[in-house]
């Protein structure tokens, strides 16, 4: 109820009235209903980081919610005018920003995503979204949101750097593998010159000597020379990103990173993955991208594995635990289609696969990386279905640096052939 109470006096000046008491329930509920929504809708852009505003062209009024002047770093509650908001656009983006207002006049529904640059040097990447309304009188009005989508931006950036790191191992590792082809290259120029430098023997060893002859074939030898390094200097471009064996990786982390990678994937087939990480896990000093190919090459093979599996549910469990020493040990078990075990030895053979589209070098590069790692990596049969492929690899840092020192073998090997040419 509520009253207002005054006197309302009479002519002689006695009191006739005090007040007048009214129902407000009706009001009240409606008050309580738009505090709760207003409560609810700031629960949900804190929520979704999103933050709504209202905007009407003709004047240039936006109203914000709080959260919006949170996102846009600007005192809450301060006058907002589109000067103060384009200000707070990165100036690398005002370009997009200007082109929404462009469309704004021609009324159209505007989307566009954009960076902040914040007091502070502080960027956020946003999305923008507005819908045009008009109001009784045929007054345009958009209502909006701008979500704060930093975080997602920034963990697609991580994969993609993440992506095109593993894409650059494999190549390497890949290439590492064929090392038989490269090496034929090299020979091909080296037995020009071994023949060369007999047949200039020859001529300069008759009476008269041929020396003629002896420069003209000299001059091939060179060239062949030349070629052969060609070949090293190819190899030292491909194979120019140094492998860095001393970071400390959580292998755990490093799993998750893969996993994510791997998580549409695994959707779509529907595959169940589980990530079990049991007690205290030390670091492993090692290559965290080279461990991440071998753990992406192990759940790919699992993934590869569950083809055709319709008769039971398709799994793939990760785990990681402390090994007996000072050892982690990672296993892949797959419910998959599993080997026969007369090809266990043969499943780490480069170029040995099963597979129509296989190329069979993933388990030999994973074998050899975690042998540089001072590690092992094996695969065992399961009792009923599927396989397991684990490795171990050691959590102490002499022995992994040790490793790391004897295993840049490309460059080395390189440099010797370039001196075998030049002499
Ligand atoms: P690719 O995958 O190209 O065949 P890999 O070296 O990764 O090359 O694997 C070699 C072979 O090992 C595969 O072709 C397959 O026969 C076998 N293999 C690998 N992983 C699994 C697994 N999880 N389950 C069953 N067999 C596997």
């Amino acid at each position: 109820m509520e009253t207002h109470a005054a006197p309302l006096r009479s002519s002689d000046g006695s009191i006739v009235q005090l007040g007048v008491t009214r129902d407000i329930t009706a009001r009240k509920q409606a008050d309580e209903q738009l505090r709760k929504s207003a409560a609810l809708m700031a629960k949900v852009e804190q929520l979704s980081l999103s933050g709504s505003f209202c905007w009407r062209p003709s004047s240039g009024g936006i109203t914000c919610s709080d959260q919006l002047y949170r996102i846009y770093g600007i005192e809450p509650g301060a006058r907002i005018t589109m000067d103060i908001v384009t200000a707070r656009v990165h100036p690398g983006d005002r370009h997009i920003v200007y082109n929404a207002l462009e469309q704004a006049q021609a009324g159209k529904d505007l989307e566009c995503d954009y960076r902040l640059l914040l007091p502070g040097g502080f960027i956020k990447y946003v999305r923008m979204q507005a819908h045009a309304t008009y109001d009784s009188q045929g007054r345009l009005d958009y209502i909006g949101a701008v979500q704060d989508v930093t975080e997602r931006r920034q963990s697609e950036e991580a994969l993609d750097g993440l992506r095109a790191e593993l894409a650059h191992v494999s190549r390497v590792n890949g290439l590492g593998a064929l090392t038989a082809s490269i090496a034929h290259e090299i020979n091909q120029p080296l037995a020009g010159i071994m023949t060369n430098a007999r047949i200039v023997l020859r001529l300069l060893g008759t009476d008269p000597p041929n020396v003629e002859g002896a420069l003209e074939t000299a001059r091939r030898t060179i060239r062949d020379g030349h070629r052969a390094s060609e070949v090293v200097t190819r190899l030292r471009a491909i194979f120019r990103k140094e492998v860095v064996m001393t970071d400390a990786v959580d292998l755990r982390e490093a799993a998750c990173e893969v996993i994510e990678l791997l998580r549409t994937e695994i959707r779509r087939k529907q595959i169940v993955l589980q990530l079990k990480a049991l007690g205290d896990l030390p670091a492993v000093t090692g290559d965290k991208v080279q461990l991440q190919q071998v753990v992406l090459n192990l759940l790919l093979n699992a993934v590869e594995a569950m083809q055709g599996v319709g008769d039971r549910p398709r799994r793939i469990l990760v785990e990681i635990e402390r090994d007996d020493g000072d050892l982690i040990r990672l296993a892949v078990t797959d419910s998959g289609a599993g080997f026969e075990p007369e090809h266990a030895a043969r499943l780490f053979d480069a170029f040995y696969t099963t597979k129509r589209e296989g190329m069979g070098i993933g388990l030999s590069v994973s074998r050899y990386i975690i042998e540089r790692h001072g590690g092992r990596l094996w695969a065992t049969s399961n009792k009923r279905f599927g396989a397991t492929f684990s490795f171990s690899v050691p959590c102490g840092t002499g022995r992994v640096l040790d490793h790391a020192r004897s295993g840049i073998g490309y460059q080395q090997a390189g440099a010797e052939t370039e001196a075998a040419a030049r002499n």
